[in-house]
């Protein structure tokens, strides 16, 4: 019997199955009772393989640069610095009675800075699935020394273009020296994994004691997960749907502990899914709804709303987990 990858129960629920074509089997998309992980069965390595697709074209945006660029001017200001460094713990300037500001500028924490991780130790920080660097460029603006690997051979490409330090392949086939990384982020990547448990077990191993790893997932404990189900889980590009409840085992599973979850909406994506809903109706409902949907004031109106409530009672579609060696 097929028992559950993370807490090893059995009576797996199907939450719906996908018919059988002539290229693949029927296949259900199934769900732990108990610590709620999605995953399919069967599971197919090589399915999500072509997922990662080594042909995918994808092109540098001027667009992307200079909101790049404006990222790292803004953080570079010198206030900015000086509140990375009195918040975050960087280290830019010699601050009398830094002591003192940290003390009363604390209570900024939950305001500022949100995006950004804490500085740790000599600073050195490895990428998984760095895409094409930008992530790599702002952090390395602000102090800490990158590397990255990618599997996806024309990203890999063009962060190397970038004169990044970049490795093509994946946390199973590039290997780099034990309790090396003070910071490891794997930032909407971790649900592409198909082998998570080895996975973080290879982070663990390449983290100093005191490090730290940032996980950011979509979060299965959220209201689009209930209305739009496979649309949000995305086999095969999504190997695997975490809750707060299942990730929080698996670490434990490693060794690892939680120390901080973190969660988030995005606006934009509830609007993408319930466009793609429209999309199957039939006319003249689908050009009615579309266009309510894509309205700015339907925006302003109701989905921030909606998506600032879904974040204050954390039930909102992204997590942002902040991972410690036990
Ligand atoms: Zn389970």
């Amino acid at each position: 019997m097929l028992k559950c990858k993370i807490c090893n129960a059995s009576s797996l629920k199907v939450l719906s199955t996908r018919e059988a074509t002539h290229k693949r089997p029927t296949m259900h998309y199934l769900q732990c009772p108990v610590c709620s992980v999605c995953f399919a069965d069967p599971y197919t390595p090589a399915e999500v393989k072509t997922a990662l697709g080594e042909t995918f074209q994808y092109q540098v945006s001027p667009h992307d640069l200079k909101r790049l660029q404006r990222k790292i001017t803004r953080l570079r200001k010198p206030i900015n610095k000086f509140l990375l460094q009195i918040l975050k713990g960087y280290s830019f300037y010699s601050i009398r009675f830094e002591h003192i500001y940290k003390i009363l500028l604390s209570p900024l924490q939950v305001c500022l800075f949100k995006n950004i991780i804490p500085f740790i130790g000599t600073g050195r920080l490895l990428d998984v699935g760095c895409n094409i660097g930008l992530s790599m460029e702002i952090l390395q603006s602000i102090g800490w020394q990158t590397q990255g690997v990618e599997p996806r051979i024309r990203w890999f490409e063009l962060a190397k273009g970038r004169n990044l330090k970049v490795q093509h392949g994946t946390l199973d086939t590039v290997s780099f020296p034990d309790k090396h990384f003070d910071a490891i982020l794997f930032i909407q990547v971790f649900e592409h994994i198909w082998n998570p448990i080895e996975t973080l077990e290879r982070a663990k191993k390449i983290l100093v004691d005191n490090g730290r790893i940032f996980i950011e997932v979509p979060n299965q404990r959220c209201l689009s997960f209930y209305l739009f189900r496979e649309l949000f889980y995305d086999y095969p590009d999504h190997c695997h749907c975490y809750s707060p409840r299942s990730l929080s085992l698996l670490c434990k599973k490693v060794g690892l502990m939680i120390k901080e979850i973190r969660i988030k909406s995005s606006s934009g994506q509830f609007i993408y899914f319930l466009k793609k809903k429209c999309d199957k109706l039939p006319n003249p409902w689908k050009d009615f709804l579309s266009a309510i949907i894509c309205a700015k004031l339907f925006k302003l109106c109701f989905i921030q709303p909606l998506c600032f409530l879904l974040e204050t009672l954390r039930f909102g579609d992204v997590m942002r987990v902040e991972i410690a060696k036990e």
